[in-house]
Parts: C-alpha cells; structure tokens; sequence
C-alpha cells in the first residue's frame, strides 16, 4: 500500500487540541506514558510467547531503549513488544475505540475540560500526550511473527491529519520517535531523562535502557592512563531503572509517592488513588497484593467495555491485566497487581476463571477489601463517603449477588432518607438505632430521584408518624431490596407496596375497624371506580397510609412498582403485565363529594370522568405518563369552568 493521508476522527482531533493546547502543567509525564506503552507491549508478546514461540523471533532480551538525538533533535522511545499490524494502528491511533470515551467527548465542551483537566484522566490520553511536547511524531511498528516487509510507518503533526504507509522493518515491536518542539529540547539532556525515568518509571519491569557517553583520559593496554594521551569517548548502555517489583518491596520501605506512581502506571489515572492496600498471604495460597481505590469512578465503570483493572502476575511475570475471576462484578472499580506463587506460568487466561487457586485468592480479596471499607466507614468517614458516591451503586451490587458476604456489605452500604439533608447519607445501623419507639420496620422508597421520591403521596402516613424513610435513588436499588430483606431483625419494607400496617397491635385494630366503616360507606362507589378502570387497576380501595392527597398507586406485594417498570423499559426489556391497586383516601373531600354524586345519578357521565381523573392524578404524582394527557386537560379545563361559575 502505497502512502495515505487520512484524517483524525473529530473526536481524537478534540483531544489532541486540548493535550496541545490547554493539558498538563506537567509535561514530563509524556515519557511514563511512552514507557506504560512500551512495557505493556512486551507484556503481551511475552504471555503470548507462551502458547506460540515464533512470535519471539530469536528476541527475547526485553528492553525499552531511549534514544536521544540532539542533532536531530528527536528522542525515540522503541520496544521491542508486541509491536502493531497496519489495522491495528488504525484501530488504536486514529479512532477513539470505546464508545464510552467517544459518548463523553461528545458530551462535554472543551471549556469544560479546559476547566476540569483531571476529567481526562478518567480515560488517559496515553500516547497522545507525545505531542504536547512534540510538533511532529513518527511511528514505526512491526508486529511480531509478521514478515519484515509488512511494518508500518505512521506520522502526524497533530493537526488534524496523519499519513499511514506500509513499510519494511528489521526488528519486532514499536519505535516512537518524537520531533521535539523547539522549547522542549530540554528533554535531549541526560540528566533530565534520568530524573523522570527513576521519578516516574522505575519499577517497570522491564530495563529502560540509554545509550551513555563519556570522555575519560586514554588508557594503556596495562590499563594506566598515558600521560598526554588526551581523552577518549566511551559509550555504554546503562539501565536507568530498578525494576524492582514495587510488590515485592517491604512495606515500610515504599514512599506514599512511589505507591502513587505505581498506581498512576498500571490505571493509567492521572488523579491519586483514595487508599492503598499492601499485603501478603502465606500459607495455602500465596500471593502478593497491592490494591487501590481509585478516588474517581472511570466513565465507561457501567458499560461492557469497562476492564478489570487488577492485573495477575505468576512469579513476578505478567499474565493479564484483566482477569474477571480475581474480584467479583461489584468490586471491578478495584486496580492494582497480584502476585501469586502457586499458579503455573503458562496459564491460560480461559483456565483462570475455573481455577481453584485464583478462587481462594478471589475470596481472600474480597474479604480484604471489604474490611478496609469498613475500617474506612468507621475511621476515616469523610473518604469513605467520597468513596461511596463514587463507588457505592456499584458495591450495591454486592447486596445481591455476593450471599455470602451479604452481613458484611449490608454493613457498608449507605442512603439517604427522609431525615437527611440532600448528600447526607444514612447507614442501616443507624436508621435502626433511631427508630422512635413502636416503629417495627425499615421502611423505604425507590425512586429515580429525591425530589421524585420525597414527595410521594405513599410517604404521608409515615411521616405523619415521624417514621424515617430510606431512598433508594440508583436503578441497582430494587435488586438490593431484593437481597436485603432485613436488617438487624427488622424487615425492609417498600412505602408503595401491600399494605403498611403501622403502630402497636392496638392501633392495627383501630385503623382496621375505622377502615372497615369507611369500606361500606363507600362500598358500592369503590366497585364502579374499580369497574371503570378494570383495564387499568387491579383493585380499587381505601388507603390506610394517605393523609393529605386523594389517591396513589401501589403494587401488591410482589408485584412490579412503578419504578421496577421505568428501569426494565430503559433495559428495553420485556415489561410484564402487572397491574397495580388504586388507593383512595377516605379522609379527603372528594370522596365526600364522589359518594354524593354517585347517590344522587348513579349514570352521570361525570363519574367516569372523575375515576378517570383520580387515575390519572396518581400516575402523576408518582413522576408516571399519563395515556391520554389531552382529554386530561380537557376535562381539568372543564372542572375550572365549572368552579368558576360557581
Ligand atoms: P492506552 O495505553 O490507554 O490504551 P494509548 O493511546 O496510549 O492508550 O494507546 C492506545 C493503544 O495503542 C494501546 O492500548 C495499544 O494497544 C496500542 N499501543 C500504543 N503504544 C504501543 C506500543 N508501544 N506497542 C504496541 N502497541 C501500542
């Protein structure tokens, strides 16, 4: 294929021009991402090497090279990874590939970002970040195990454009040359590479490596330097990094800031972790372990594309960096590295969601984390809010599928409620320890939002009772109630499902007597609403938790709410047919005003008007869409009339 100039997708384009334009007062981390790059690749021609040893090709001395040129004025950056195929430099350079990240970019003005330069650290800008030092970046790559003949020459000044071109080349893997821009020749300089290397990239366990040249007095075969023999240059390849594993490291030999960058090098995040969790397993498992929390939820956390980001080493060697079986669905926002000395190296990644071992070691973490969630809730409880707004739908989750740790979670999970400032959070411990005296039940909500949930009609006995009133606000909510049916002895109970009875045994019998009076009362005029709105209700009665409106829907017990409904439709999923109950009050005027009219003309168009009406005022009120919104504002229209002309 012969040279193509093809344009950048709007999206990259975006990027770009904020990286160049307005990112980072801190250029120098171009160098980390280069570097993550580069050892990722050898990552991956590594594990693959395992299953077909061609990919090698005889080069298997693995090592990142820095190669300053300052007549050039370039510096290169070349592994000898993985390296790309044509397609696959398309794919990864020229597109923003996940959807997610394109969703946000479309989403949100560059002001905003300018503004909030720690938003893009949510998805990386990774080699894009070459060109906030560079004007002009060349990429040659050769996959491994492909001909020489098929590398693949990619450049762009970043403005819009790159060209693409096939090319020949030697060796396998990935050089990235950087054209620096005339102020950022600084980064030619030895010491300067030095300083960021070890600042940024020195557990890398790969050597980085540099070619360095120094002039020292010439010297005799004996060794001794001739006297008047002037100088000599002498260049040798030094290694610039530890590579020591951070893992393996003791404890209290680690800085908060080498904890940091390791963080910062395997989530490619540019914000610091919330909290660090280093330990060590002896015995029938073993394995090493750093773990993070992230302090900011990555966007995608809710999409398919979002990957695990624990990576899995065997003995210091690196298997994947996402593996689903090491920490459960609801713990995925977790990064970090785990170490394992039982596993065989040349595991394969289908084998390890089976594995016995990565099991023991899944439950190990799991119970790791979650005790430091708890000592967070308990010691540090600003960070572990800040934690949970971020994290909490998705640790939510837990609740319901995690049974055996069910005890724990429901320890850790969090809502607001009636009794709380909006943000304000409340735990069931403590819902429970304020109960007022005579309350049997946690009571609670679902609800897309506060405002949609805290002015429920189904709320108006409960707080005439000043009992508490938790809001589950997240779609993940009425699994949760699912899973968590009771608390400390107290069941859960939903404020818009069944019956609510409320109060001592006593006043269940009083509220029962009085409701009992009101139901012949209004007998025969429940059984025409409820014969007018056969299609729509199951049941029409009188409510016992209404104080101030007139009516509202409730599920039976089992039964699909209002809000179940919204979510399953957003999933698109199939919505079963369930129809709910109308409640009536019997304490409000117009039941008074019902009853007369149906005494006086049983036939009166008015009365299925008004049922209508009464339907459609609780679909209403509960945030529903009502079917016929038109012959609603007739009829409303109609009444305001009426009551005009008295
Ligand atoms: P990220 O590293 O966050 O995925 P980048 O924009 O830095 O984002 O890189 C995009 C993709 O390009 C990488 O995921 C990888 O597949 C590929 N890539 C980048 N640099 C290299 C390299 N040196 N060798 C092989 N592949 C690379």
């Amino acid at each position: 294929m012969s040279k193509a100039t093809k344009k950048f997708e709007t999206e990259v384009q975006q990027l770009l021009d904020l990286v160049i334009h307005s990112l980072y007062s801190n250029k120098d981390i171009f160098l980390r991402e280069l570097i993550s790059n580069a050892s990722d690749a050898i990552d991956k021609v590594r594990f693959e090497s395992y299953s077909s040893e061609a990919i090698l090709e005889g080069n298997a001395e693995w090592r990142i090279k820095l190669v300053p040129d300052k007549a050039a004025g370039t510096i290169t950056i070349r592994d000898n990874g993985i390296g790309m195929t044509m397609e696959e430099v398309e794919e990864n350079i020229g597109t923003i590939a996940r959807s997610g990240t394109r969703a946000f970019m479309e989403n949100i003005r560059g002001k905003d970002l300018k503004e909030h330069p720690e938003l893009i650290g949510q998805f990386g800008v990774g080699f894009y970040s070459s060109f906030m030092v560079a004007d002009r970046v060349t990429m040659v790559t050769r996959k491994g195990g492909h001909d020489t003949g098929s590398g693949c020459r990619w450049e762009s000044t970043g403005d819009g454009s790159y060209t693409i071109e096939e090319c020949d080349k030697e060796s396998r893997g990935t050089d990235v040359v950087l054209h620096l821009k005339e102020e950022m020749r600084e980064y030619l300089e030895e010491w300067r590479i030095r300083s960021i290397v070890k600042k940024y990239s020195d557990y890398v366990q790969y050597p980085i490596v540099m070619d360095i040249t120094r002039s020292e007095p010439a010297k005799g075969a004996d060794g001794k330097v001739i006297e008047g023999g002037g100088e000599i240059e002498k260049t040798v390849e030094e290694t610039l990094n530890s590579m020591k594993a951070i893992w393996t490291r003791p404890k209290s030999e680690i800085s908060e800031e080498e904890y940091e960058e390791f963080y910062k090098h395997i989530s490619h995040d540019f914000e610091k972790p919330l909290k660090t969790i280093h330990y060590a397993v002896e015995g029938v498992s073993e394995f090493k372990a750093i773990l993070y929390i992230p302090s900011h939820r990555p966007i995608d956390l809710f999409t398919r594309e979002h990957k695990r980001g624990v990576h899995l080493y065997v003995k210091r060697v690196f298997i994947t960096d996402n593996c689903e079986a090491l920490l459960p669905d609801y713990l995925r926002f977790m990064k970090g590295v785990v170490d394992s000395s039982d596993l065989p190296l040349n595991v394969s990644r289908e084998i390890l969601q089976e594995d016995v071992q990565i099991k023991r070691i899944e439950k190990n973490l799991v119970t790791k984390v979650l005790a430091t969630l708890a000592e967070m809730k308990e010691k540090t409880p600003e960070d572990y809010l800040k934690f949970y707004k971020e994290f909490g739908p998705v640790l939510k989750e837990g609740v319901h599928f995690d049974f055996a740790n069910r005890e724990k979670l429901q320890e850790l999970v969090l809502f607001e409620s009636s009794k709380s400032e909006p943000g304000v959070f409340v735990s069931l411990k403590e819902y429970v320890e304020r109960m007022p005296e005579g309350q049997q039940e946690i009571y609670f909500i679902t609800g897309t939002s506060r405002e949609a949930v805290e002015n429920s009609p189904h709320l108006e006995i409960l707080r005439k009772k000043d009992y508490e009133v938790l809001f589950m606000l997240d779609p993940v909510d009425e699994w949760v109630t699912q899973g968590l049916t009771e608390y400390g002895g107290k069941k859960l109970k939903a404020a818009d499902r069944g019956d609510l009875e409320l109060g001592t045994e006593e006043e269940k019998k009083a509220e029962e007597a009085k409701r009992e009076e009101s139901a012949k009362q209004y007998k025969e005029l429940l059984e025409f609403i409820g014969e007018t709105l056969k299609d729509r209700v199951k049941e029409v009665r009188l409510s016992g938790r209404l104080t101030d409106s007139a009516c509202c829907l409730v599920a039976d017990q089992y039964g699909l709410n209002a809000n179940m409904e919204r979510i399953l439709k957003a999933m698109n999923q199939e919505v079963p047919e369930s129809k709910r109950i109308l409640e009536l009050n019997p304490d409000h005027p117009i039941m008074q005003v019902l009853a007369k009219l149906y005494g006086e003309d049983k036939e009166s168009a008015r009365l299925g008007d008004y049922s209508e009406l009464l339907y459609d005022q609780a679909l209403l009120t509960e945030g529903s869409p009502i079917k016929d919104p038109l012959r609603f504002t007739r009829l409303v229209s109609e009444l305001m009339v009426k009551a005009a002309k008295g």
